[in-house]
């Protein structure tokens, strides 16, 4: 929507509510644009909800995003160098996939979007970085790849990439003074990313007060509890009951499950439209919320080595517990025995 970006040029003041915002989606990180995907999915509120204006007193949206656009080539681009030079004001950038380090080589990329018209060269995904964070009004990391490297940021790799706050430093501010805002997940859950998206198009019409983070640039309502404490196999691991293989209803955190340590709310908020979330279906938690993620839960289908201590300990007193529980649930099955016909008095 290049014409619409075109007539607002300049910068807007922070501090008045924005009508009008762009949002300039790059997907050109080192990633599988799976953060993108995800987001499709969303209901609460989903993409159209928010580029369609269904939700009230936020600012009028224009999306610019590779896989959802119309636009294409050097159309699509056109937003991106506008704000890049100053004449897209205000816009937030979302970043996907991990930030490689172009620096540790002698020649050559390791990633890009559209090409230097002068040059003929690539841009690269740093340089769309380093021109335009500086003018953003906020800068949201979508998916563990652009919040702290993901996959690609495992050891050995050779590209040398990193998530957005290592590469832009951790005390980053935009120019309304927002932190960097992550949303990590592998991908992303799509609701946790659209409705942060949405707290900041609230601040944005002056609705909301500064988003809340942890110390991992986390919304904190949304990353403040672990698996565990809302995993449907909750019942099952405070029993002592552990599945030993796949397919059962128990939990599994002997197959792996790092549940009981990792921030993430799809025990509680499922995966598309309140349905799924990794344990309730029956997949380990391998952590990918986590910033220590994936290097600090390989390998991923052994049992987590902090768990050991813990399963055999409720598995001592939860088995016990569960015995006795049954010869209560045993009891409670029968009806108080004045109810029956031949205990009542005759009358
Ligand atoms: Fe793909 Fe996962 Fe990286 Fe997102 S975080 S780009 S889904 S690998
Ligand atoms: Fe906790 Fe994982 Fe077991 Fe769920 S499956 S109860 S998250 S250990
Ligand atoms: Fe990732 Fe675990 Fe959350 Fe699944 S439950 S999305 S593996 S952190």
């Amino acid at each position: 929507m290049p014409d619409t970006a075109q007539s607002r040029e300049g910068n807007t003041p922070v501090s008045q509510p924005i009508p009008e915002i762009d949002i300039l989606w790059i997907t050109a990180g080192l990633g599988c644009d799976g953060d993108t995907i995800a987001m499709t999915a969303a209901t609460q509120p989903s993409i159209e909800d928010i580029v369609l204006g269904a939700m009230p007193w936020i600012p009028k949206v224009h999306l610019h995003n590779p896989f959802l656009a119309m636009a294409n080539g050097d159309d699509f681009l056109k937003p991106f160098h506008l704000a890049a030079a100053g004449n897209l004001s205000p816009f937030i950038l979302v970043v996907e996939g991990s930030i490689p380090n172009e620096n540790n080589k002698q020649e050559g990329y390791w990633a890009s979007l559209g090409t230097n018209q002068e040059t003929g060269q690539p841009i690269t995904t740093c340089e769309w970085i380093d021109r335009l964070a500086p003018r953003a009004w906020a800068v949201l990391a979508a998916g563990t790849c652009a919040t702290y490297g993901g996959i690609h940021a495992m050891e050995g790799n050779p590209t040398g990439c990193m998530g957005l706050p290592d590469y832009l430093g951790w005390q980053w501010k935009s120019m309304a003074n927002i932190p960097i805002v992550c949303v990590p997940g592998c991908p992303v859950q799509p609701d946790n990313f659209m409705e942060t998206l949405l707290y900041l198009l609230y601040m944005a019409s002056g609705r909301a007060p500064m988003i809340p983070l942890d110390e991992a640039l986390r919304p904190t309502w949304l990353f403040g509890a672990t698996v565990h404490e809302g995993c449907d196999r909750g019942g099952y691991y405070e029993q002592g009951e552990f599945a030993d293989e796949y397919g059962s209803k128990l939990c599994i955190v002997k197959l792996g499950c790092w549940g009981p340590v990792v921030q993430c709310n799809v025990g509680k908020r499922g995966w598309m439209g309140g349905i799924g979330g990794c344990p309730n279906i029956g997949g380990i938690c391998i952590g990918c919320t986590m910033p220590g993620f994936p290097d600090k839960f390989m390998p991923f289908m052994d049992q987590p080595p902090g768990s050991l201590l813990s399963s055999n300990a409720v598995m001592t007193y939860g088995r016990a517990i569960h015995a006795l529980r049954r010869f209560t649930q045993a009891s409670l099955n029968k009806e108080p025995s004045w109810r029956r016909k031949a205990s009542k008095p005759d009358v």
